[in-house]
Parts: structure tokens; sequence; C-alpha cells
């Protein structure tokens, strides 16, 4: 897809783009071509940018197409959103300061005072949070529900302006039926949003192939890649129907009418950047596009050696359930292969007979709440990521007193296996 506001020291010559794979698109696009121009994305650190004239400076204030002020656009992190935007295949990106700061601006785009979402229950649990926590103090409601279409489907109401899903639940590990999902919103003309953190920003899935409406990253995942840097983004696909959301309706002219296409990214980016200051600092945006350059090596060894963890910790006595769609008995199994494509993702969750143990015997893998870090990462979720829910929605989100969740990095499978069996044993 072209970006609508396709510029040539950006992006790639857009028919160009059509034919080139992830791993192609990930190290060039954000980058100019030319004599003296640097081989990488430059860290443009500065608050304002310069008008040669009060014409140039009117029209920018009107358009908002360039740079005049850095919690607007900056160009470091708008090289950043063109990378982005290429690898889900989407037409606009929208970066923000963390994962929580882009859905909760996601969930603005599509919802206002009286409206209603409904959502998969195995969300991350700061997701859980916004919406059961943050959002009714905003007039907007939630329906948290089971990750299946006749589930969701039934709790669709006259109000409901946005399904929410993730490609691939935390920590259930649950996959989500896109399709099914995109039909049931489009249905009533409400948005599909997904976030797809897990999905490792369009290379393992791209949900808005599969209908979604817009995707979400937390980029402190493995788009980062590194454990160093928070940040979060929004991506607009093409198709979205907004003519029966009444943000986007209402008023003369209406949202629809003065932005047309561009409506919905354009609410995303005055809201969450500019309105409410939750910018990406240019420093994390260099960042973040620096790991997505080596995203997809990394990301498919996590996948292989997850596939292999996750066969050893099923046969093993001293393990209980694994969740985790890889493996041929796992219930998402058939929705794994239908949506993800060249592995399936880096995360599991098992349960063992005694977490405390079991976390303190680990000397290889570290006990910290992050994932897609190049190292192995474990939680125990009961207590600490799913810790303030009550103890329904925690079960709810597939999370038990026994529950681990496991982040797998870039180390050798040998050196990680021995470490799991040596606190197993
Ligand atoms: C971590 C995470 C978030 C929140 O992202 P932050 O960058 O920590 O704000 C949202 N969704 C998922 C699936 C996550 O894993």
């Amino acid at each position: 897809m072209t970006p609508p506001d396709y510029d040539a020291t950006l992006d790639l010559p857009p028919e160009l783009a059509a034919d080139l794979s992830y791993d192609t698109l990930a190290v060039h696009t954000g980058i100019g071509r030319g004599t003296g121009v640097g081989v990488g994305i430059p860290i443009q650190q500065m608050a304002a940018f310069q008008f040669d004239s009060l014409e140039a400076a009117a029209r920018e204030f009107q358009t908002n197409t360039g740079s005049s002020y850095s919690r607007i656009q900056n160009p470091t992190v708008k090289a950043l959103e063109r990378r982005i935007t290429a690898l889900e295949a989407g037409s606009e990106t929208v970066c923000l300061s963390s994962g929580q700061a882009a859905s909760f601006t996601a969930f603005l785009s599509a919802c206002r005072a009286g409206d209603h979402i409904v959502a998969t229950s195995s969300l991350f649990g700061g997701s859980v949070a916004m919406l059961s926590n943050v959002l009714p103090l905003m007039g907007i409601t939630a329906s948290l529900v089971p990750n299946t279409p006749d589930a969701v489907k039934a709790a669709m109401q006259p109000n409901t302006k946005l399904i929410w899903a993730e490609t691939i639940g935390n920590p259930a590990a649950d996959v989500a039926d896109l399709s099914a999902l995109a039909e049931i919103a489009h249905a009533q003309g409400a948005l599909l949003g997904v976030d797809n953190t897990w999905g490792g920003v369009g290379l393992l899935c791209r949900p808005l192939d599969f209908g979604a409406d817009m995707v979400t990253h937390s980029l402190t995942k493995w788009a980062g890649g590194h454990g160093s840097v928070l940040g979060g983004s929004v991506t607009v696909g093409e198709r979205h129907d907004l003519t029966r959301n009444a943000i986007y309706t209402d008023g003369e002219p209406s949202l629809l009418e003065v932005r047309g296409a561009g409506a919905l990214a354009w609410r995303q980016r005055w809201f969450g950047a500019s309105q409410l200051g939750m910018i990406l600092p240019p420093q994390s945006a260099y960042a973040i596009a620096q790991g997505l350059e080596t995203l997809s090596l990394r990301l498919t060894r996590e996948c292989e050696t997850a596939l292999a963890l996750a066969e050893f910790l099923e046969g093993h006595a001293g393990v209980g359930r694994v969740n985790y769609p890889g493996l041929e008995g796992s219930e998402f199994h058939a929705l794994g292969q239908q949506y993800l494509s060249g592995g399936f993702g880096a995360v599991m969750s098992f349960e063992v007979a005694h977490p405390e143990e079991f976390l303190s015997r680990l000397k290889v893998i570290r006990m910290a709440p992050n994932l897609g870090d190049t190292r192995t990462l474990v939680v125990h979720p009961w207590t600490t990521t799913h810790g303030k829910m009550p103890e329904a929605a925690r079960r709810a989100a597939g999370v038990t007193p026994q529950s681990i969740r496991m982040s797998v990095g870039v180390e050798s499978l040998a050196d990680l296996q021995a470490d799991l069996k040596r606190a197993l044993s």
C-alpha cells in the first residue's frame, strides 16, 4: 500500500516495496538514498523545526504532515512509523510512549462516552485493567468474554463500537479467530482492533490481512527486542468503515468529510500524541527501529527454541498443563496454523507443583516481567502481572497459582533445557 503522504526520502518506491520480503523491508524502510545520506535512521533530538516563510508555517499547522513540534511529529519517530507500516502492510502508523499508551489511543479512536467494547478475557493484564478500571471513568464500558467467536457475538450490544483481541492471548497462549471476529464487528459497523505484540510486528501474523481495522504493539517487546526501551504503536489499514460511528459522522463538516480515509489515524495522532502527549522520544524510536532490523532473525530462532522447550516440558513428569499453540495437542493448534506463519510465538505458560522452589532453582533463566527480550525470562503471573485482578478474572485469563509464563530468548536450546531440567528435579 502507498502511504497517503509518500515520501521518497523515507519510503521505498511502492511498486518495489510490494515485491520485497519482510527481512528486506525491515532494514531498508525509513532510510533515504543519495550521496552523503546516512545509512540508517538518524536521531533528530529536538523539540521544534523551522519554517522559511509564514505561508509554510500556516500550511504545516493546517495539515500536520511535516515537522513543526516533536509532540505532533518528529522525523526519527516518523521513519520508525513508516517501517512499522511497511511490516504490518498498513496505511499509517502512530508511535506512542508505550504499549499501554497505544491501547488507550486505539480505544479512544473508536469509542466515546456511552460506547461499549467487547474484549477477550485472556488479554495482557494492563489491558484488562484499563478496560475494567480506567475507561468506565470516561463512560466507556467493556465486556470481557472467553476467546471464541460465539462468546464475542453474544456479548455484542447496539452501542458496541470495538472488538478487541490479542493475536495470541496472555499467558494462556490462545489464538484469536481473527476473520470470524472481523465479520462480527463489521456486521454492525464496529471495528476490530488487535494487539499484535506477540505476532512480532507482522512477522508471525498480519491481522490487517485477516480483516482487522487497527493493530497495536507494545514495541517494548520483540520490536525493541533487547529489554532496553519502552514504546507502542497503532497501525491502521485501508478498508475500515467509519460511516456508522458518530465520532466520525457527527458535526458539519464531520471528521470523515474533513479527513477522508485518513480520519482514523488522524484522530489517533491528534489524541494520543498531540493532545495527551504520550509521545515516543526520538532516542527510543531509534533503538526500536534498530531492533526491528533483527526482529526476524531473533523471533524465528526463539519460536524454534520455544517449540522444542514446550515439547520437552510437556513430556516432563514434573510439569502439568503446557499452553503453547505449537503443540499438536493444543486446542489452539489449528487456529495457530491458520493465522500464524513462521512459528507459533516465543511465549508459553506451564504449571509446576511448587512455583517458588522452581523459580529459585533457575540459574540461567531470569525472573523479570518482560517479553521479547534476547534473554529468556519467566514470571509467576498469579502473584505479579495478574496479581491485582479478582481471582475469577485471573482464572478466566488462564492463570492458576501453579502457572509460570516464559518468554524464550536467543540462548542455546541445550542451555535452556538443562536449566529447566535442573529446576524441575
Ligand atoms: C507488554 C504488553 C503491553 C503493554 O506494553 P507496555 O509497553 O509495557 O506499556 C500490551 N500488550 C501486550 C500483549 C503486552 O505484552
